[in-house]
């Protein structure tokens, strides 16, 4: 038997209900807030990604699936949204329309990680992408659009923190900072915090490493060394969420620790669901348009994992299955075989969710996979019906029959 490569899943047809139900949440929500869908490719050259996600991440560093394709170009499966969109964005000459641009998209992602409960190698992302505002009003719309999103979905017990990583000039101080914190323990950093510690010192403040997440305790806090702009847009967006009820933590440990990502930054996690609790991770980057030669336009986003949701909607509730047959129909013998097959053509184009045999089956093995299908009714075509025109059918849920004419079934079904 030929398997599935490790860290990829198949969603079967009984369980394909659950990831429409999160498409069309996130599609609805996204819609409601004056957001269109962008699509980017499956696969990008690699530099969009060494640049749009940065060297120093451990998406890049260790995570991508990295190949040469026959032209020998290097490219990569997309690890993450983000980058492909500000391509894009740039490529396309989107600037120049009206601006905010507000995108969003779902897409596979690929991570060469180690599977395990919400860690995939394929896994999935609702994401949005808005440009071109500067205001702490989109931060704040950005972060309600989540929220709604996870309310819609029927999620609960997920804490948002939030914090600012500030700009470049806070940061250079902040740094400064940091290291010398970090000097007087810096052998007992991870391989990776140590090559981090010159490169992206505040990306020692995310490591999962228990030895460095004790290090980094009682470290410098960005929020006390941020430039004048970057509080006062901060206390903003802290305000907008408040008055629109929107409950938050403050986190100064929460970086996105690129030099590109500037300001706010924000997360829901969830206690539900094991280690891999982050269930949204988003922020601003008013740099990244710049890095790819779209000059300085500012923007911010966000990205869910839809793994991880339908995990945390596992814990907590069941998603509705809405997939259900309205109507089968169970023919006896080889002439109500063929009114049975013009008859569920009928219902179709009035939309009546309907099926019928195609095994042969005998009445009683109908019925059973009509059961096993949840149809709502079964109705039974032998030859007394088919002289009279009618069906006999079946409420399967409180088992009353009625005889009804072949032309009146699509109204009555519906
Ligand atoms: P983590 O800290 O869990 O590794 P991350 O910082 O790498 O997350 P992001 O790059 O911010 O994650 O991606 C946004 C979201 O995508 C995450 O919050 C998570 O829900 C989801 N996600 C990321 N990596 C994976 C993965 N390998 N498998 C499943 N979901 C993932
Ligand atoms: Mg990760």
């Amino acid at each position: 038997m030929i398997t599935l490569p490790k860290g990829t899943k198949d969603v079967l047809p009984e369980n394909s209900y659950r990831w429409q139900f999160v498409e069309r949440v996130a599609r609805e929500t996204a819609k409601t807030f004056n957001v269109r869908e962008i699509r980017t490719p499956m696969f990008e050259h690699t530099e969009v990604f060494s640049r749009g996600v940065g060297e120093t991440t451990d998406i890049v560093n260790k995570e991508m699936y990295t190949f040469l394709d026959k032209g020998g170009r290097s490219i990569t499966l997309k690890p993450e949204g983000t980058a492909g969109v500000v391509r894009a964005f740039v490529e396309s000459g989107l600037y120049a329309a009206a601006l905010p641009l507000k995108t969003y998209y779902i897409t596979p992602c690929f991570r060469y990680e180690r599977p395990q409960a919400g860690r995939l190698r394929e896994f999935h992302q609702f994401g949005v992408e808005f440009f071109g505002a500067e205001s702490a009003g989109i931060d704040a719309e950005v972060i309600l659009l989540a929220k709604t999103f996870l309310d819609n979905l029927g999620v609960k017990n997920v804490t948002l923190y939030i914090n600012s990583i500030g700009c470049k000039e806070c940061r250079k101080e902040y740094h400064k900072a940091l290291k010398e914190y970090l000097k007087a323990n810096y052998d007992g950093l991870c391989d990776l915090c140590k090559d981090r510690f010159d490169k992206n010192p505040m990306r020692i403040l995310d490591c999962k490493n228990d030895s460095c997440k004790k290090i980094t305790e009682n470290a410098p806090s960005i929020l006390d060394y941020l430039c004048d702009d970057c509080k006062a847009h901060f206390e903003q967006v802290k305000k907008l969420l408040t008055l629109s009820g929107v409950e938050y933590k403050i986190n100064p440990k929460i970086v996105r620790g690129l030099d590109y990502y500037t300001k706010t930054v924000f997360e829901f996690v969830s206690e539900n669901i094991g280690a891999q609790g982050t269930v949204l991770g988003g922020g601003r980057y008013d740099g990244l348009v710049a890095e790819f030669g779209g000059g300085k336009v500012p923007g911010i986003g966000f990205a869910a994992g839809i793994e991880r949701l339908l995990l945390l909607l596992e814990s907590t509730g069941e998603i509705k299955n809405e997939d259900g047959l309205t109507v089968y129909v169970a023919p006896m013998g080889d002439d109500a075989r063929i009114k049975a097959f013009e008859l569920v053509s009928m219902l179709r184009k009035s939309g009546v969710i309907a099926d019928t045999d195609y095994m042969n089956r005998g009445i009683k093995a109908q019925f059973k996979y009509a059961d096993k299908l949840g149809a709502r009714f079964v109705a039974v075509i032998g030859s007394d019906e088919l002289s009279r025109g009618a069906v006999k059918l079946k409420n399967m849920l409180s088992g009353e029959e009625k005889e009804v004419p072949f032309q009146e079934l699509a109204e009555f079904l519906k």
